[in-house]
């Protein structure tokens, strides 16, 4: 059997195949904390519906959305369901981020220990925390989701089992820690995942079929 591709090597198949997302698709580093928690247990085209409520009910600014009756903020997030949920955890985030100074009283803090203090606030997990430190604030942080589990067990790099951390600290250690190499990477693993490395997977369509030890049969 072949040995298993390089992470590095998976990247620049995927790239070919797919050319450049340039994710993530936001107008501003608070528009992408919030689509952050609105994109959790649903499809993004479910988000920007919700957003554009949003916008259209309240200023775009963490200390309005914290000050909106809980009621008037989960009508304008609906269309993203779990939107009661949703948006319990809009106003706590919202509520962390303005004691925390804003999107700039973040600026300078080290990475570890912020994501530590994010991943405390309510309804921020791992995948949320990591979005929006990759995409909102330029850090180097590796985004994990169910569609790189799928695909890197397929591929063999992974059993499938490991833990959220396990897995990110495998792609932080094998790759340079480039925020710009995280973020499109991250962005082509969603698309091969969409498209390609279905729950029913296309590995004829594939371009990694060649290396891949479920698309070879094994
Ligand atoms: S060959 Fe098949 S299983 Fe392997 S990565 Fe491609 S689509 Fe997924």
């Amino acid at each position: 059997m072949k040995a298993p591709l390089s992470l590095a090597a998976v990247f620049d198949r995927l790239l070919a195949a797919y050319g450049a997302q340039s994710w993530w698709p936001a107008d501003s580093a608070f528009e992408v904390m919030i689509g952050a928690v609105l994109t959790q247990n649903t499809a993004w085209v479910n988000v920007e519906k919700a957003l554009g409520r949003l916008r259209e009910t309240v200023a775009f600014e963490a200390d309005a959305i914290v000050a909106l009756a809980p009621d008037v903020l989960a009508a304008a997030i609906r269309p993203a369901g779990y939107f009661n949920v949703k948006a319990r955890r809009l106003q706590a985030f919202c509520a962390w981020l303005q004691a925390q100074g804003g999107i700039e009283g973040l600026a300078g803090r080290p990475t570890a220990a912020l994501r530590t203090d994010m991943l405390a606030v309510h309804g921020v997990g791992p995948e949320t925390a990591d979005d929006m430190l990759l995409y909102a604030l330029e850090r180097p942080v590796f985004v994990v989701d169910a569609y790189t589990r799928r695909a890197f067990s397929r591929l063999g790099r992974i059993s499938g089992d490991e833990s959220y951390e396990e897995i990110r600290a495998l792609f932080e250690e094998e790759l340079p820690a480039r925020t710009d190499l995280f973020k499109e990477y991250h962005a082509l693993i969603v698309t091969h995942g969409k498209e390609v490395c279905r729950p029913r997977p296309r590995c004829e369509a594939c371009c990694l079929r060649h290396d891949c030890q479920h698309g070879m049969g094994g």
